[in-house]
């Protein structure tokens, strides 16, 4: 068996783990496979083990591997995007989880409309606070929210974090239990236009206590697909 097989087998183990304790539906959990350096063979055996959503955070990247797979998989741009480059991806994913400010969900209003289409999109927050990170800080969150739902070719799913790198997952409970009261507290607002069902926390060193703490989709590349080499980058 693949070792990629092998890993995702013992993620969605991990993942029925952690609803049992959480007393959660595993169909409310979304594995996305971060793709992001991995050859597109790699990515065929995590598509052929049944892991449909692919997460990039480059938009070249995405558009080098788009052609490969083409709308099969679902495809998530989890990393920081830069208004001038949407319009390369605004055909080709499913869901933006990075958008942290008006003028980019401006942008990608603008450009879902030339496509027909209505964007989901998710608010990135950088509730540690880290200045290395991008995304809002808490208090931004729901005056950010109240003027991009009233764009019409955006739609708000939820809300997005990228947790330090810790040791101990433990660590980044807080961080995703804060981020749970966010999402709650802003759909208990109802605000026009904004009715949240994603929250996108966790990654491979945290993953299953974002589960624990109400996390939708959970975001693994290297417990997937081994250690990236970035080296290998052009
Ligand atoms: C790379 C990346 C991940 C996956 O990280 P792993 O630790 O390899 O699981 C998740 N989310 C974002 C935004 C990333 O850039």
């Amino acid at each position: 068996m693949s070792q990629i097989k092998e890993n995702i087998q013992r993620i969605q183990e991990e993942i029925l783990n952690s609803c049992i304790k959480s007393n959660r539906n595993p169909d409310s959990v979304t594995l996305i496979a971060v793709t992001k350096t991995k050859p597109v063979e790699d990515m065929q055996i995590a598509y052929d083990c049944g892991l449909h959503n692919f997460g990039e955070n480059k938009v070249q990247e995405i558009q080098a591997k788009y052609p490969s797979f083409g709308d099969k998989p679902i495809w998530h741009m989890i990393g920081h995007l830069q208004t001038n480059k949407v319009k390369y991806i605004i055909d080709k994913v499913s869901l933006i989880h990075s958008v942290d400010s008006l003028n980019l969900a401006k942008v990608i209003d603008a450009q879902a409309k030339k496509h027909n289409k209505i964007q989901d999109i998710l608010i990135q927050i950088n509730v540690a606070n880290e200045d290395t990170k991008f995304g809002i800080t808490e208090e931004e969150v729901e005056p950010l929210i109240r003027e991009i739902a009233k764009f019409e070719n955006v739609k708000i799913r939820g809300l997005m974090t990228i947790a330090p790198y810790v040791v101990d997952s433990e660590q980044n409970r807080p961080i995703f239990r804060k981020m749970s009261q966010i999402f709650v507290d802003i759909n208990q607002k109802n605000i026009d236009n904004v009715n949240m069902d994603t929250l996108s926390m966790g990654m491979t060193n945290d993953y299953q206590v974002a589960i624990e703490e109400g996390a939708t989709m959970i975001r693994i590349g290297t417990a997937i697909f081994g250690d990236r080499n970035y080296s290998l980058e052009g």
